[in-house]
């Protein structure tokens, strides 16, 4: 009987995971992967359909691929329990799956109850985070369009690390870009539980107030501690009155992960071997991409994800065939940024395995970060993302 692989989650890290155990092993290897959504839906680019630039569907790719030139089988499901011991998965359609080895891909839990009155104003629809790319990203389109001219949109980051280091810088000049076109009397207030912008700031900064001047107010060091209606209350500040709320809370691993018993990193993240990507709670179940304690300088990207899976990958199809791992994987990451619909900046580093520290280490001198906001690495953006679709799904 033929090994077998089952991967839990179909976004960046388990779609490029389950494909490349496939490629790595000359097919020899059994695939499941276990997805309870129809299809891929990127959260990069997502903050364009915000925009109005892009439509969801724009941002979606079918699993047929990993079906048909793969051999890979998917099931859409979600997996409702993990037993390590029995080296099987539940489903919660019923039945049971059996693994050799197991990779979690599942991405982050937003810990909504972590704000009072976050749960109650999400469950009603008021407050939407939108940090999952899907119907909560039309939903927010949505009350972005219904505000009147000089409304104003409020958006609150959680301290770091959480999901996409960048993603909320960008997401407000995007919806500046937005307002500036069809209600430019309107305004973004940024709130930042981090004492400044965590990554690529001095760009960011330099776009807001150049393409936007006046519509974009930067406030770091605003943490919110709860909802009330339309308002906004934090650690020490004032409280905060806005007519559309975008609440990003505390995140940590994806909630089958944190039920496994995995994240026993600040009781949030998974620690993982470096090397193989296996978790330090459990053997033969590897964990990848934004569920995972990272080292320093790694942020949780989809790039970061389809990094370590390829390295998980080939880890597991060696071990598997009786070989060792890799001593010296590496990992790469790419972040681009838009800044409007046809400008963007990037930031780029490589990290290597540094065998006398167990750990991933940013290599000095690699990657780097652009100049100035341009047009040239807005097409780089979408080839970005055409690419690693296509080498994740394709
Ligand atoms: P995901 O891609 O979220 O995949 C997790 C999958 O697991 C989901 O499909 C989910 O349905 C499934 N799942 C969860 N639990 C279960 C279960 N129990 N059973 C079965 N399936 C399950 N990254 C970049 O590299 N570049 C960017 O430009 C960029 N822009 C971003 C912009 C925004 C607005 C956001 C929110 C994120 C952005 N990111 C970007 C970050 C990127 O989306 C994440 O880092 C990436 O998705 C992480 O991959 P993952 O595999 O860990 O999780």
């Amino acid at each position: 009987e033929s090994a077998k692989v089952v991967v839990v989650g179909g976004g960046y890290g388990g779609a490029t995971a389950a494909k490349y155990v496939r490629l790595l092993s000359d097919h020899k290897i059994d695939v499941v992967l276990i997805e309870p959504n129809d299809s891929f839906i990127s959260c990069p680019l997502s903050n364009l359909v915000l925009e109005g630039a892009r439509d969801l569907s724009s941002l979606a790719t079918s699993y047929d691929g990993l079906r048909r030139q793969h051999g890979i089988t998917v099931v859409k499901d979600y997996v409702s329990a993990v037993d390590p011991a029995k080296k099987t998965v539940t489903l919660a359609r019923g039945g049971s799956i059996r693994y050799d080895k197991l990779v979690l891909s599942p991405g982050v839990e937003l810990q909504l109850d972590t704000v009072p009155g976050l749960s109650e104003a999400h469950a009603e629809g008021r407050v939407l985070q939108a940090w999952k790319a899907g119907p909560e990203t039309v939903a927010l389109r949505k009350q972005l369009e219904a505000l009147p001219d000089g409304g104003v949109y409020a958006l609150t980051v959680p301290e770091a690390p959480y999901r996409c280091p960048p993603g909320p810088y960008e997401r407000v000049a995007l919806v500046a870009s937005y307002f500036k076109k069809a209600k430019p009397k309107s305004k973004v207030v940024l709130f930042d539980a981090n004492p400044d912008v965590t990554s690529k700031g001095a760009l960011f900064k330099k776009a807001w107030s150049e393409l936007y001047p006046g519509l974009i107010e930067y406030r770091p060091q605003h943490k919110v501690v709860g909802i009330e209606g339309n308002t906004l209350k934090f650690e020490v500040q004032e409280n905060f009155k806005a007519d559309v709320l975008n609440v990003l809370p505390q995140q940590r691993a994806g909630q089958i992960a944190v039920q496994t018993g995995l994240a026993n990193s600040n009781k949030r993240w998974v620690g993982v071997d470096y090397l193989t990507f296996q978790s330090t709670a459990a053997k033969d179940i590897h964990v990848i991409g934004d569920a995972i304690q990272l080292a320093a300088g790694m942020p949780k990207s989809g790039h970061m994800a389809n990094s370590h899976a390829k390295v998980a990958a080939a880890a597991i199809v060696s071990e598997l065939s009786g070989l060792a791992p890799n001593p010296k994987p590496l990992l790469t990451n790419t972040c681009y940024s838009f800044v409007a619909p046809d400008l963007v900046v990037h930031v780029a580093s490589v990290h290597e395995y540094v065998e006398a520290e167990k750990t991933f280490k940013t290599v000095a001198g690699s990657g780097g970060l652009s100049s100035e906001r341009n047009a040239l690495e807005a097409q780089y953006a979408l080839g970005w993302a055409k690419n690693i679709w296509a080498d994740a799904l394709g």
